[in-house]
C-alpha cells in the first residue's frame, strides 16, 4: 500500500495490545512479542489508549509520517 501522505511504500504488520503493556506494531504477520516490547523490533503506538481487552489489527504503517491505515470491517 502506498502512503497517501508521502507516496512511499507502507509496511504491512500487526498492531497489538493486551491491556497490560504498551500498544505495539510489528512488521509481518505476527504480533509483537515480549522482546519486541522492550524496543528491539516493535514500534510502540502511544496514540492508542489501553483497555482491558487484548487485540490485534492487521495494518499498514508509514515510518516517515508515523501514520497507519487498516480496514475497520474485516470479514
Ligand atoms: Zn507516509
Amino acid at each position: 500500500m502506498i502512503c497517501p501522505y508521502c507516496n512511499k511504500e507502507m509496511k504491512k504488520g500487526i498492531l497489538s495490545g493486551d491491556g497490560r503493556s504498551a500498544v505495539t506494531w510489528k512488521e509481518g504477520d505476527k504480533k509483537a512479542g515480549f522482546y519486541d516490547k522492550l524496543g528491539l523490533a516493535g514500534y510502540t503506538v502511544t496514540a492508542v489508549r489501553r483497555t482491558l481487552a487484548a487485540f490485534t489489527v492487521e495494518s499498514y504503517f508509514c515510518p516517515e509520517c508515523k501514520k497507519m491505515i487498516f480496514d475497520t470491517d474485516v470479514k
